[in-house]
């Protein structure tokens, strides 16, 4: 029998569904599963008539692939990936190739790179966008890690991944080790705060203009054929209109307490640790938090018989302006995003094309939109570019929007309506285009209880003065 183009380990729904996706693509795959009895349930299953080889043992596994061979892990994050790696090194052969395409900790991916590039093996940590369904159709993704395993994966990962334009993958080498999955865990953040930005959309228009599920429907609708078109739009306006068979809608019938699993979180801490603000997404993880306490915030709301105030305002208007401020603080959320990646790929030595990671987002992965396309052109006009906003699309942008933002993010701040991540974008944003910012207080309560000394404004830049604020010796 013919030997597999690639392995794949972890049946898990993602692992079923990208062996699927690549046998539809004229790939034969080899399968193998911790728990053995899911090979054999795939292969007499969904895998049965394809080219599907299962395998029960990690040897069998390897025993099946063509060289240089090319094991692709599935399986839960963590401590799980270096223990299948652990038992996959000594039956490999120089220049074999792992791939991990689970949401991994890129700096696990770093270290895991350069241990088995000592060892002579190849690694790839891949970010894989686009849940189950695009597992299956064609997901987006971010492969990084050793480049001279690129080319061997190279036609397997651009056949399957989803296409926009006709026939362009969603599908680019986005630099050495970890650098893959830094920019699946940036997409995740973002994800996190396009979804944060849809729900406060949904709670000026439920609470503040007492608002229906099916009115809600249809404004999504319509912003959905402007520049705001996306699929969390989509999938916002499937929602709102659902009913059960009671005719009731289902949004309404949810309990508004969120999860997470982790990547809004790291996404987050990275930027702190890169000095980079990214205020938006980091509201995204807080109000997930927040969400999640929900008897806590039954009784807080109790004891302060806290109600949300009504917006006395023209609806059409101000949903009009609720959708131009969703759209500001939404640039203002991929330009924090895109800061934090091109501070980190200085950090860590990555080469990122800026423009191919928006071209590649566009297609395959949950926050595809039209959107991605402008960035991409803001980047391939300058891909020096310091911050989106000045570009002058997203300069117009904005500017075009800033009115209505300010009004909204003020409805929401009078009528006692949260809203996180709209207020956090405004306020970066009045942040970054401020010439003069209070700092120089700060300095000087740092100069006065530490002795941290300050630069002046009449001075060379980096020429430091203390001053000797109590007159003691
Ligand atoms: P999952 O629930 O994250 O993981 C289940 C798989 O991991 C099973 O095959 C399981 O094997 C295996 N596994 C767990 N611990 C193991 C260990 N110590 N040794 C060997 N195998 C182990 O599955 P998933 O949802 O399909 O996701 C797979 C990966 O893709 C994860 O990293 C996930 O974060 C990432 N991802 C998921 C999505 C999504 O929408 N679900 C989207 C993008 C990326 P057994 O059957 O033996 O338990």
């Amino acid at each position: 029998m013919k030997k597999a183009d690639i392995g794949l380990i972890g049946l898990a729904v993602m692992g079923e569904n990208l062996v699927m996706n690549m046998e539809s693509r004229g790939f034969t795959v080899a399968v193998y599963n911790r728990s053995t009895e899911k090979v054999d349930n795939f292969v007499n299953g969904r895998g049965k008539g394809k080219h599907i080889i299962g395998c029960k043992s990690i040897g069998e596994l390897v025993e099946n692939l063509e060289r240089p061979r090319k094991i692709m892990l599935m399986i839960r994050a963590g401590e799980a990936v270096d223990h299948m790696i652990a038992q996959l090194v000594p039956v490999l052969e120089e220049g074999d190739i792992i791939i991990d395409g689970g949401n991994s900790y890129f700096k696990d991916t770093i270290r895991r790179t350069r241990e088995l590039t000592e060892k002579g093996l190849c690694y790839i940590g891949t970010g894989v966008s686009g849940g189950e369904e695009g597992a299956l159709h064609g997901p987006c993704l971010m492969p990084g890690g050793n480049p001279q395993a690129w080319e061997a994966v190279k036609p397997i990962f651009m056949a399957i991944s989803a296409k926009v334009d006709g026939d362009v993958p969603c599908c680019e080498w986005i630099g050495d080790d970890g650098a893959g999955h830094f920019v699946k865990m940036v997409h995740n953040g973002i994800e996190y705060g396009d979804m944060q930005l849809i729900c406060e959309a949904y709670q000026l228009m439920r609470d503040g203009l007492g608002m229906t599920p099916d009115e809600m429907h249809e404004v999504f609708a319509k912003w959905n054929e402007t520049e705001l078109d996306s699929y969390l739009m989509e999938i916002t306006r499937d929602i709102l209109g659902f009913r059960d068979e009671k005719g009731e809608a289902v949004v309404d019938q949810i309990l508004d307490t969120a999860g997470q699993k982790g990547t809004g979180k790291w996404t987050s801490e990275s930027a702190l640790e890169e000095g980079i603000p990214l205020t938006l997404i980091s509201e995204a993880v807080s109000a997930r938090c927040v969400a999640a306490r929900k008897e806590e915030r039954m009784e807080a709301s109790a004891a302060y018989g806290r109600k949300c105030g009504k917006i006395i305002e023209d609806k059409k208007t101000f949903v009009e302006q609720i959708r131009k401020a969703l759209y500001a603080a939404k640039i203002i959320s991929y330009a924090q995003g895109y800061s934090l990646m091109k501070t980190a790929a200085e950090h860590y030595g990555w080469k990122l094309n800026y423009g191919d990671i928006a071209l590649i987002w566009r297609g395959g992965c949950i926050i595809r939109s039209v959107f991605l396309g402008k960035i991409k052109e803001a980047y391939d006009k300058n891909p020096e570019l310091q911050n989106l906003i000045l570009d002058p699309y997203f300069k117009e942008a904005i500017e075009s929007s800033l009115e209505s933002w300010r009004k909204v993010v003020a409805a929401g701040a009078i009528n006692g309506i949260p809203l996180p991540a709209m207020s956090a974008a405004l306020f970066w944003f009045d942040s970054y285009t401020c010439e003069n910012l209070p700092a120089n207080l700060l300095q000087a309560q740092r100069d006065y209880f530490g002795a941290h000394c300050y630069e002046r404004i009449d001075s060379p830049r980096g020429q430091m003065f203390h001053t000797n604020w109590t007159g003691h010796s």
